[in-house]
C-alpha cells in the first residue's frame, strides 16, 4: 500500500478548474516530485493534500484513511507539514520564534526542545543565529527556517512547494541534499519544483503535471532521459 494516494482529484476555484482528474502515489520513505511549468496546478494540489482546500472530487488517501474531509489541523495533527510556496515567514519573530509555531499543536517542552536542537543541528546558521528576527536572513536561510518549522510538527510526509525559488545553485543544492538528508532518516518528501532539474535528480519517482494533469510519470532518471521532458523543462531541443 502506499503511503499517499491521491486519486481523480479534481479542484478548482470557482469556475476555474486548477486540478483535472490527478492521480499519483508517494511510497513511505521516498521523494515524489511533482514538476510542470508555472500555473500547472502543483501548489493547488498541495493545498488540497493539506486541507486548506477542498476538491471538487476524488480522494487522498494517507495510509489508507481518508483526508480529504479532515480540516487542516487534523490533516497536521496525522503527520501532514506543509512548507509553502513563499516562506510564508514572520519577519519580525526570531529564528526560534519561527520555529515553535511549527510546533503549536504540540505540548510536550522536552521533545519541542529536542527537536530545536536537531533542526540547528541539521541548519547549524540557524542554531547560532537563534535569537536574530527571520527578515534578517538570506533567501536561502529563509528557506531553511521555512523547512525546519515545518519539521517541528514531526511530520511523517513533508510537502515543500518550490523550495529553490529565488535561491543560487549553490543554496538551491545544499537545501536538496537536506531534503535527502530528510528522507535518509525517514521522513517521506512531496516536493514540487519547477526547477526540474534538481528536482528529478533527487527524486525516488515524478510525475509531469501540465495544465491540471498529470502527463507522465518515471522515476527521476528515466524523466531526466526522457527527450519530451529534455524538450519541455530542461531547455534542450
Ligand atoms: P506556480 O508554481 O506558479 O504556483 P502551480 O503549478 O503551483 O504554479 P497553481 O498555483 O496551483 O499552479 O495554479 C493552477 C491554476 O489555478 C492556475 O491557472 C492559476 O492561475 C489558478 N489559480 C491559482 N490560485 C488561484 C486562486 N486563488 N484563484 C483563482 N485561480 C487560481
Amino acid at each position: 500500500m502506499s503511503f499517499l494516494e491521491v486519486s481523480d482529484l479534481t479542484v478548482a476555484y470557482g469556475a476555474i478548474q486548477a486540478v483535472r482528474g490527478v492521480s499519483f502515489v508517494v511510497g513511505r520513505g521516498e521523494i515524489v516530485s511533482l514538476i510542470g511549468s508555472n500555473g500547472a496546478g502543483k501548489t493547488t494540489i498541495l493545498r488540497t493534500i493539506s486541507g486548506l482546500l477542498r476538491p471538487v472530487s476524488g480522494g487522498i488517501l494517507l495510509d489508507g484513511e481518508p483526508l480529504h474531509r479532515l480540516p487542516a489541523h487534523e490533516i497536521l495533527a496525522r503527520g501532514v507539514a506543509h512548507s509553502p510556496e513563499g516562506r510564508r515567514l514572520f519577519a519580525r519573530m526570531t529564528v526560534e520564534e519561527n520555529l515553535r509555531l511549527g510546533a503549536y499543536t504540540r505540548r510536550d517542552e522536552p521533545g519541542i526542545k529536542s527537536d530545536l536542537e536537531r533542526i540547528y543541528a541539521l541548519f547549524p546558521v540557524l542554531g547560532e543565529r537563534r535569537g536574530d528576527k527571520a527578515g534578517l536572513f538570506s533567501g536561502g536561510e529563509q528557506q531553511m527556517l521555512a523547512i525546519g518549522r515545518a519539521l517541528m510538527s514531526r511530520p511523517q510526509l513533508l510537502m515543500l512547494d518550490e523550495p529553490s525559488m529565488g535561491l543560487s545553485p549553490i543554496m538551491t543544492r545544499k537545501i536538496l541534499e537536506t531534503v535527502r538528508e530528510l528522507r535518509d532518516s525517514g521522513t517521506t518528501v512531496l516536493l514540487v519544483e519547477q526547477n526540474a532539474l534538481a528536482a528529478l535528480s533527487l527524486s525516488d519517482f515524478a510525475y509531469v503535471i501540465d495544465l491540471g494533469r498529470t502527463t507522465l510519470s518515471g522515476t527521476g532518471a528515466q524523466l531526466l532521459a526522457d527527450p519530451r521532458v529534455r524538450a519541455a523543462y530542461l531547455g534542450d531541443g
